[in-house]
């Protein structure tokens, strides 16, 4: 069945988050019209800032309007003063991976024409990878369940399990295939792990190889976290995609951003098999919040990766390319060095930004 209209979960969160997100959606509405889809937007409330007023992050009739929708997208939750009582942030997005099993967090690190990014060499401008950062289990499965013994000791436990890697590879090896076809990219996925001193690591690489086999037209490969940072930095338009362990992924998508000119270029997306939730890798950022001065291109990078999955998933030709034009219109406007945001050392704030890119769709 072929589908060109969507019912999407907007939940702008906090900081930052609703600024982007107001962008976002103009950035939308103009693909809507230009390519004749509908998307749906119901709000959905929560985050740091709703915990301090009702006493709850995320209602429990929130997250079933998260599970019902065809897609949620997500601005950014979480405030620094605002706080559990055990002391640790309020991030009812980890909660959403969890209960939806949004075990792949996709996170493009594609540079943008135009956009200064960290390093000199002239290939930087090639860079074009994903980090796969899983995220349902891992260092994250001991969230909220670690162990102080007597105030001397914490610990908390890694998981690895064989159903997760096994999903978390085939996603890596089908997402590989498909940029290998739509962007010519290499076709080679490398597991970051560090199986050379842990066990759960050692098992992770066995999965992984194991799983691979089933894809015997694209390269696998591995490699050791610790090596990947600094080959992440020295060479990084070598590799293609990049699963691995969730902790891993977290720290390593912030290195990734900061070569792209920074966590407002840096979409991402929290696919699982029945349910996906787009937003930017950034947070709230309270330090500059409310000053109309955030970068909205990740978020608005991350509602055409909505588009795009949406378009594949339920067979829209006209989602597809949506998605597709609003990555070209990012690219132009920077490319034609006509916006240039502060987080880049410009003057264009949020709306700006939004409108740039707007008319360069031609909506
Ligand atoms: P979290 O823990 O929720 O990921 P954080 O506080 O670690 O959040 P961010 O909110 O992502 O980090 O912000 C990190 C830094 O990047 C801040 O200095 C912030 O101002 C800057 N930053 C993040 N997103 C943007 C953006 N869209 N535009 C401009 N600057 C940004």
């Amino acid at each position: 069945m072929k589908r060109n209209d969507f019912h999407v979960a907007v939940m702008p969160g906090d900081g930052i988050g609703v600024e982007v997100m107001d962008a976002a959606i103009a950035v939308l509405e103009a693909a809507e019209k230009r390519h004749g889809i509908a998307v749906s937007r119901e709000l959905v409330a929560g985050g740091a800032l709703h915990y301090r007023e009702h006493g709850v992050a995320m209602t429990e009739s929130a997250f079933d309007r998260a599970a019902k929708v065809d897609a949620i997208l997500f601005g950014a939750m979480g405030w620094p003063e605002i706080r559990y009582p055990d002391g640790t942030e309020i991030a009812p997005q980890l909660d959403l991976r969890f209960r939806l099993e949004l075990y792949a967090g996709v996170r493009p690190i594609r540079a943008i024409p135009g956009v200064p990014v960290a390093l000199a060499s002239p290939r930087a401008k090639d860079i074009d990878l994903v980090i796969l950062r899983e995220s349902t289990e891992g260092m994250f499965a001991s969230r909220g369940k670690g162990v102080m013994v007597d105030d001397s000791e914490a610990r908390d436990t890694q998981v690895i399990t064989r159903a997760t890697t096994e999903r978390l590879t085939r996603f890596a090896f089908r997402l590989a295939a498909r940029r290998k076809a739509k962007r010519g990219t290499p076709g080679r996925v490398t597991l970051v792990d560090k199986a050379n001193v842990f066990l759960s690591f050692a098992f992770m690489r066995k999965v992984f190889h194991e799983t691979a086999r089933e894809f015997p037209q694209l390269e696998a490969r591995h490699h050791y976290v610790d090596a990947m940072a600094l080959d992440l930095v020295r060479r990084p338009w070598d590799f293609d995609v990049l699963p691995m362990e969730n902790l891993f992924g977290d720290i390593l998508s912030d290195l990734g951003a900061g070569l792209i000119g920074g966590m407002g270029f840096a979409p991402s997306a929290d696919v699982g098999d029945r349910h996906a939730l787009f937003q930017p890798s950034h947070g709230s950022a309270p330090d500059i919040a409310g000053q109309g001065i955030a970068n909205p291109t990740a978020m608005i990078l991350s509602t055409a990766m909505m588009l795009e999955w949406l378009g594949e998933r339920h067979g829209s030709n006209a989602a597809i390319e949506a998605a597709a034009d609003i990555e070209k219109a990012v690219d132009a406007v920077f490319a034609a060095g006509r916006v240039r945001t502060f987080d880049a050392g410009g003057r264009d704030g949020t709306a700006a930004t939004a409108r740039a890119v707007i008319e360069a769709l031609g909506a």
